[in-house]
């Protein structure tokens, strides 16, 4: 019998995360907790606001602190990763590629095909995950029990070897052939998932250079075009959902599936919205804004700002950053 898991709108992430050999981890005893990450979008986007700083900005923040790779890493920056992730949780590296998993014959446990033998399958569908169990050899089209991933668009077959070593690093190598992964998303495929440091750290510089890209539209052309086509590749798994309202009306969601993909839509659609992602001149926080002079987070930063240029003296921000902080979405500036 199938198991349908839907997962729209949904992220999770521990209470606690640990980097163990070069992966981020769950903390022993940590707790399982399931958010609405739209929410914090809409949120930060009330009415009447110029300014907010989005949930993508705190990563676009984190990973221009971050030196990569690891071994260039201080431990300061692994704990702001750590901190980053107890707020949000993993990017989901792992589930915004796999699209099917096949796993190693085994006898069904579940009630209606009790002692058959078969496949248990995983399988991405428009809402979240399907997993069922197959009685009987594998499918002509799959050989071997295997991982079918997309990479720019293609399927591309990884053994259940290479996805447990890239991201269940607890499952130990003599285990690997006879694990059963837990169906993506579900509670305890969490408990054993983890992201290598370096795919992480990678994958949040990219968003940074995708919306640092898009906002040089006028200054430089080639980036911007650049920066687009990354933020058009890191939503390329994101589509929109009709949904049944109150009332009898419709409503649009959007369903992605991993947490990069998420931030990612919702810096399209800052950009499509003609808001500008800026870096405050003094604290470096990120912020969109849809105010064309806007320079600081808040009146606090302003006022500090402004006095520190009446002096004569460098503002903070700018010293730390190493670089003037302009960024704009949607060239509206
Ligand atoms: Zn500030």
């Amino acid at each position: 019998m199938a198991e349908h898991f839907s997962a729209e709108n949904r992220w999770w992430k521990w209470s606690d995360y640990v980097v163990k050999r070069g992966f981020i981890c769950p903390a022993p005893g940590a707790k399982l907790i399931s958010y609405d990450v739209w929410n914090l979008y809409r949120a930060k986007g009330r009415r009447g606001s110029s300014k907010r700083s989005p949930p993508y900005g705190d990563l676009i923040r984190l990973s221009n602190h971050i030196h990569f790779p690891r071994k260039m890493m201080t431990c300061e920056q692994e704990s702001l990763i750590l901190q980053w992730c107890r707020r949000f949780g993993l990017l989901g590296l792992l589930t915004e590629a796999l699209v099917e998993v096949w796993l190693p014959q085994s006898t069904a446990r579940d009630s209606l095909f009790r002692g058959e033998r078969g496949h248990v399958h995983h399988e991405r569908v428009a809402r979240g995950w399907r997993s069922g169990f197959q009685v009987g050899p594998l499918p002509a089209r799959i050989r071997n029990p295997k991982a079918i991933l997309l990479r720019d668009g293609k399927p591309i077959e990884w053994t259940l070897g290479d996805l447990l070593a890239t991201y269940f690093p607890s499952i130990q190598k003599a285990k690997r052939a006879r694990f059963r992964m837990p169906m993506p998303l579900s509670d305890s495929f969490w408990a054993i998932y983890c992201e290598p440091v370096d795919s992480f750290v990678l994958r949040a510089k990219e968003l940074s250079r995708a919306v640092e890209g898009i906002g040089q539209v006028r200054a430089d052309p080639a980036l911007a075009y650049s920066g687009m086509e990354l933020l058009n590749g890191l939503t390329k798994h994101v589509r929109p959902l009709l949904v049944r309202e109150r009332n009898s009306r419709w409503g649009q969601t959007w369903v992605a599936p991993s947490l990069i993909s998420v931030f990612s839509m919702m810096a399209m659609l800052d950009c499509l919205k003609g808001r500008r992602t800026i870096r405050c001149q003094r604290c470096g926080m990120t912020i969109t804004t849809s105010n064309p002079t806007t320079l600081y987070c808040g009146n606090t930063c302003r006022w500090a700002g402004q006095k520190r240029q009446q002096r004569g003296q460098p503002v903070a921000g700018e010293s730390k950053l190493g670089r003037p902080a302009t960024v704009t979405a949607g060239g509206t500036a």
